[in-house]
């Protein structure tokens, strides 16, 4: 059997059979116990990883609040150019470190270099954003006076984040706190360490080539404990968590009881609202692979096909049609279209959505299962499947991570698939497919959808750097990544300057001495 070139990825990421998981930048260390980190691809051991003790996260604190004094100062164009050095690095890894994502994650080779990409897209929308951190000026109502606003850095940001995007999710952070003049320390999924460790060597590797201080870009493992560390840590004012409604209900409340900042980047329950002016190739192919795309492992997979009764049966069929072509296998065969799960926990937690399904009434139309024998023997290869099903299903409101999709179906007007797409506890990435004006406005409108995302004519999968990513209600709220997203990794203050010899009072108020 042909290893797909993974050995040799790992050498060029530097990656060990046993790493330190803790780093400040150069310096590696770790002296917690050890994450061994398995393949859901082969069930091969990928190798370990040394967790972080709370010693060694003093350590690390310690490096990255010292780093701050010396990073905040430097201007944020150079700070650009180192961001513009990282970019270029990542572009000599891409394929390596697109290799181990797919290994170690179970998405698709493809997949796996498009995330890289999207770490090279924001590292070149961060350069640009160098030169832009704007603020506003204003016209102050007293006379020789000067009032503007400015962004500060803010410190330290932690950052947890998702097996899912092992490694994009981390750079969209990093890629701007760094030019906003913030310092970062990464706690990566402990599904997903090996990542992790690829991901700090390639940025360490930068930071020393220009003799910067160690601590602008620090590493921490392990599980939620570690993550605690940061979260109950008044040293850091900004917790980016990335992951399930569960977690960030807990780390909102820690962050909140010191009153730091989080910005939330949590699950979704999306859906395509199908109507009867659809294209339905363009449904399909949009549907098909927004469920089973990263085995419906992405936060933004198709969950729920809002379907009007009209061509209900039909968009059916053709989608069940679609998946009897899904090939599911390895998925650095480029051949195949649908990986592993993460792990046999994930595993269960789709039989169990299945069983429920059918326990409140649903209907399976395309059958799952988990597969076994030869190029299954990880355990985590399942059939992606379909179920009808009715909108006030308890398992159709709850996010299920794996590759199934529910059809539910809708009559009368858009208004109704409206109210169905909007009945559930997540807000993050929704879709409408239409060829009607009216129906295509009234979904963006104030009365359409109320997620973070919403499309026209595309799925709810997948998104581009430029747009800010991130969702409403239980997904969250937070922003990342493009257009303004930025500044919540900095302080804003507003100044007013008197230029004149007198000291004139807002809103008129004498107070003569
Ligand atoms: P998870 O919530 O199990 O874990 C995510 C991270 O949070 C891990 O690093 C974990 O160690 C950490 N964590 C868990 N509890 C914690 C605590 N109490 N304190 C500090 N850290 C804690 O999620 P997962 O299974 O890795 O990822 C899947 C979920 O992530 C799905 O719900 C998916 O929708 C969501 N997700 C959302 C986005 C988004 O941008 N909205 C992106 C990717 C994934």
């Amino acid at each position: 059997a042909t290893d797909f070139g993974i050995h040799k990825a790992l050498e060029i990421l530097g990656v060990k059979d046993i790493n330190e998981g803790t780093s400040t930048g150069s310096k590696s260390f770790s002296n917690g116990g050890i994450i061994e980190s398995f393949s859901p691809v082969d069930g091969q051991l990928i190798g370990k990883v040394k967790t972080t003790t709370r010693a060694d996260y003093e350590k690390v604190m310690d490096a990255a609040t010292s780093a701050f004094k010396t990073w905040r100062t430097m201007p944020a164009p150079q700070r650009g150019e180192i961001v513009r050095q990282f970019g270029l690095k990542l572009r000599e890894k891409k394929a390596a470190l697109g290799k181990l994502v797919s290994y170690e994650m179970g998405k698709s080779y493809q997949e796996g270099l498009g995330e890289v990409q999207e770490m090279i897209d924001i590292c070149d929308f961060a350069v640009g954003l160098s030169r832009q951190l704007h603020g506003l000026t204003m016209h102050s109502e007293r006379p020789g006076h000067r009032m503007y606003e400015q962004y500060h850095p803010l410190g330290v940001v932690g950052i947890i984040s998702a097996f899912n995007f092992p490694v994009a999710v981390w750079a969209w952070n990093t890629a701007l706190a760094w030019v906003c003049g913030d310092v970062c320390v990464w706690k990566p999924s402990e599904k997903t360490p090996m990542c992790g460790v690829a991901c700090q060597n390639i940025a360490a590797e930068v930071f020393a080539e220009n003799n910067l201080p160690e601590g602008i870009c620090c590493l921490i493992n392990g599980d939620y404990k570690v993550g605690e560390f940061m979260t109950k840590d008044t040293r850091v004012p900004l917790i980016s968590a990335t992951g399930s409604t569960r977690m960030g209900k807990v780390v909102a409340q820690a962050v909140a009881a010191r009153l730091g900042k989080s910005l939330l980047e949590l699950g979704g329950n999306n859906a395509i609202i199908v109507t009867p002016d659809a294209d339905i190739k363009m449904t399909v192919i949009g549907a098909v692979f927004g469920a089973v795309g990263t085995a419906g492992q992405r936060c933004t997979s198709t969950r729920r096909l809002i379907i009007h009764e009209s061509i209900y049966d039909k968009v059916k069929k053709a989608v069940i049609d679609a998946y009897k072509q899904l090939r599911i296998g390895n998925p650095l065969d480029e051949n195949n279209h649908v990986g592993p799960l993460i792990d046999t926990d994930a595993v269960n937690m789709y039989k169990n959505a299945l069983e429920k399904v059918v326990e409140e009434g649903g209907n399976i139309v395309v059958e799952g299962g988990v597969l076994s024998g030869e190029g299954y023997e990880s355990g985590c290869y399942v059939k992606p499947a379909i179920a009808e099903a009715k909108p006030e299903f308890k398992i159709v409101q709850h996010e299920t991570f794996a590759p199934v999709l529910y059809l539910l179906k809708y009559s009368g007007d858009v208004e109704n698939a409206i109210a169905i797409q909007n009945e559930v506890a997540q807000g993050l990435s929704s879709a409408i497919m239409t060829n009607n004006l009216r129906e295509a406005e009234l979904f963006l409108s104030v009365l359409g959808s109320d997620c973070g995302i919403a499309n026209v004519n595309i799925g709810t999968s997948g998104a581009e750097i430029g747009g800010a990513f991130g969702g409403e209600k239980e997904t969250g709220g937070g922003r990342e990544s493009g257009s303004d997203a930025w500044k919540v990794y900095m302080r804003r203050q507003t100044n007013t300057i008197n230029y004149t010899t007198e000291l004139p009072l807002a809103q008129g108020i004498k107070f003569d001495l």
